[in-house]
């Protein structure tokens, strides 16, 4: 079992095949020290989303080892390595029922005043206000009630109930209003103060914000450091 994580992350000299003879990494390292925020950037194809999948253990390394707070994952149960991870996914996933029920997947035992706290806390619980029946309101998977910019609010609100040491987010690509997409960046500083992040990050302002920039190519990181140094 993985004791209450501190979130140190270390990926460790990963190399990784999907297939035989292709890796999709060679040699990757990074280190993020517990509350870090790391962006990972590079083109389609570089190794981002791999880097991610193998911290999940979706797949082991080839080559290499995942260390969180020094324990090799490979040493610990799934249930209790992914109960430290949250994970925000770019196509948010949102079920049909409630506005409450789809937060409060992040934690099931949640009380109805912890639900509104948490989306108070990312700038959603206003609009969630305006809608027809407030946090009673009813969506469907795939349903138009809420825009893009919504659904990701909705997103953080459950991440931020799900409390995760550890938290992935794949950035959305899709463009979004600027007003949303300050509320966005606010309620991205508030979900990721205290947790080590790694974050498939498309807008610069997110990776200005971040405490490592790391660049992939080819499966290989290209450039590491702030900002300011890159
Ligand atoms: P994107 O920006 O498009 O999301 P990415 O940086 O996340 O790209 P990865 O998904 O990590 O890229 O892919 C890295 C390499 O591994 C690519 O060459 C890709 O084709 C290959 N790959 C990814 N997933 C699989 C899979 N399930 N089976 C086989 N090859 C895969
Ligand atoms: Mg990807």
């Amino acid at each position: 079992k993985l004791a209450e994580a501190n979130g140190h992350v270390l990926f460790d000299n990963l190399v990784f095949e999907y297939e035989a003879g292709r890796p999709a990494l060679k040699g990757v390292t990074i280190e993020a020290k517990p509350g870090q925020s790391i962006a990972l950037v590079g083109h389609t194809g570089s190794g981002k989303s791999t880097i991610m999948n193998l911290l999940c253990r979706f797949y082991d390394p080839t080559e290499g080892r995942v260390l969180i707070d020094g324990t090799d994952i490979r040493d610990v149960s799934l249930e209790s390595l992914r109960s430290q991870i949250g994970i925000v996914l770019q196509d948010t996933f949102i079920f049909s029922g409630t506005i409450r029920d789809n937060i409060r997947f992040g934690k099931l035992n949640a009380t109805d005043e912890e639900i509104v706290e948490a989306a108070k806390a990312v700038h959603a619980h206003d609009f969630i206000m305006s809608l027809k029946d407030g946090y009673d309101t009813e969506v469907q998977e795939r349903g138009n009630v809420l825009s893009m910019g919504q659904r990701q609010l909705l997103s953080f609100a459950r991440a931020l109930l799900a409390n995760p040491r550890i938290l992935i987010l794949d950035e959305a690509t899709a463009s979004i209003d600027t007003e949303t997409e300050l509320r966005i960046q606010k309620a991205l500083q508030t979900l990721l103060k205290g947790r080590t992040s790694f974050i498939v990050a498309h807008r610069l302002s997110t990776i200005r914000h971040s405490d490592m920039i790391v660049v992939l190519d080819h499966g290989s990181i290209v450039e590491q450091g702030s900002h300011d140094e890159l």
